[in-house]
């Protein structure tokens, strides 16, 4: 899948200052250094574009980016703070979790969430909070949000071991009401892998 363009648009630090919805969306979410800048920038094929915090956690805005297929097809990727950043007090995860549901609950493009989780750690409980939240909010939301599963730094499981860490990921995420989570994808940024099924699934919720 090639990319031909990509930019960033806009980040918001509240509901209010996110820009007006123009495309379909897909939002990036997952732990605090679980790979999501990597993976954003291996996906457009441009180093830069996300920035990679040294600090994690540091990120607190909803970053958007749009990136341009060759066929034409646009795309908003959608970088969502980090979460489980223990270092933040009460307040700022309050801000962090009423920007983010906020963002889930109304956003009218948004077609999909990608939850990335460190293949090698599994889900915790602040994936699973996720998780249930998307599930909790289907009733509101004006279209059915998919949710979409992301092994990250699989380069760093042993090759015989991908495949038994994808099956448990994808079984340990509680069923949707929606007919359930596909199967994991395996992605990692250092050796590409997943970039294309990863591209694939992004097409195919962006199109429903
Ligand atoms: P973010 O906080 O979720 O945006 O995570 P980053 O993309 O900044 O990555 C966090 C750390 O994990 C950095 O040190 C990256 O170099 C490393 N990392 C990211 N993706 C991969 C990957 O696919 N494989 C490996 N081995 N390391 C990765």
């Amino acid at each position: 899948f090639q990319i031909v363009d990509s930019s960033f648009v806009a980040g918001a630090g509240s509901l209010a200052s996110l820009p007006p919805p123009v495309s379909a969306e897909v939002a990036f979410a997952g732990r605090s250094n679980v790979g999501k800048s990597s993976l954003i920038n291996t996906l457009v094929e441009r180093k830069g574009l996300v920035r990679t915090s040294s600090n994690p956690g540091s990120t607190r805005q909803i970053n958007l980016y749009e990136a341009r297929a060759r066929d034409g097809a646009v795309f908003q990727l959608v970088d969502l703070p980090g979460y489980g950043f223990t270092r933040r007090s009460k307040s700022e995860q309050a801000a962090w979790a009423s920007l983010i549901e906020g963002y889930l609950r109304g956003r009218v493009t948004l077609a999909a969430v990608l939850l990335l989780v460190d293949a090698r750690r599994g889900l915790e409980e602040d994936d699973l909070e996720l998780i249930r939240f998307i599930e909790a909010s289907r009733d509101v939301a004006r279209r059915p949000v998919e949710l979409l599963l992301v092994a990250t730094k699989v380069d760093k499981v042993q090759r015989s071991s991908v495949r038994r860490a994808l099956d448990q990921l994808s079984a340990a995420a509680p069923r949707m009401a929606g007919g359930g989570l596909r199967r994991a994808i395996g992605f990692s940024s250092i050796t590409g892998e997943g970039r294309r099924d990863l591209w694939l699934a992004i097409r195919r919720v962006t199109q429903l």
